[in-house]
């Protein structure tokens, strides 16, 4: 048995619906601008942009339940409802008519994003990283097997903040669809087990405030009830 000088970090995971058993968690790999809405709203051409990937520690995710808190170390920090891919095959160079063949199951997120600290690094050409990969970045419902919904391909993915609706789409509406994506990332790094894709967000994204409560929804998938904590 190695012997370590402390005892190594949980293994972050995630719960299942309806069960015991936890989905243990990898990498996180999220999609930017896949609904042409929220690329346009975002100032860029949806029509000409590849898809783009960033990362954040699998420990970002958190139960999409309770409290969660508000993040130091900025003052606009904004929601991002979108459907989450979770994997339980991996593989490399996957042919998008096989890459559903990877997909264990689906949930729903928020990819919450420090939006003043990204604006600043678009325009400092620096790395997004602590705009969105910082703790509890990434609360998730719990997943829900495709065994018993199949496979997504259209249906409302919606938020609501104090019972109003901020952003409400489709999943017939991205770019690029789960398959696509999956296929894209693994021309660049090795998918396995465990990695979880936030497959992005539709328009209306916008800033949250201590005290509100947050309701996100993927049709026929999964939902989630947050309210937002205090300010460190
Ligand atoms: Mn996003």
């Amino acid at each position: 048995m190695t012997a370590y000088i402390f005892p190594p970090p949980a293994t972050p995971s995630l719960a299942i619906a309806n069960a015991d058993h936890r989905f243990p968690l990898r990498r996180i790999i999220c999609v930017g601008r896949n609904y042409a809405s929220h690329a346009r709203e975002m100032g860029s051409d949806p029509d000409r942009e590849p898809p783009f990937f960033f990362m954040k520690p699998a420990d970002a995710v958190v139960p999409a339940a309770g409290v969660l808190p508000y993040p130091s170390a900025t003052n606009e920090l904004h929601y991002e409802v979108e459907l989450v891919v979770a994997l339980s095959k991996g593989g490399e160079q996957v042919p998008a008519d096989q890459a559903l063949d990877l997909v264990w199951g689906y949930g729903v997120g928020l990819d919450l994003t420090r939006r003043d600290l990204q604006a600043v690094a678009k325009d400092t050409r620096r790395p997004w990283d602590f705009a969105k990969g910082f703790d509890h970045s990434a609360p998730c419902s719990p997943l829900v097997p495709a065994s018993a919904i199949g496979h997504p391909q259209q249906g409302r993915i919606f938020l609501e903040v104090n019972k109003q609706v901020v952003q409400d789409g489709d999943l017939n509406e991205l770019i690029w669809p789960v398959a696509d994506i999956i296929s894209h990332i693994s021309r660049f790094i090795a998918l396995q087990p465990g990695d979880l894709i936030f497959s992005g967000t539709p328009a209306g994204v916008g800033a949250l405030l201590p005290g509100d409560q947050v309701h996100g929804e993927v049709a026929g998938v999964a939902s989630f009830d947050l309210t937002i904590g205090p300010k460190p």
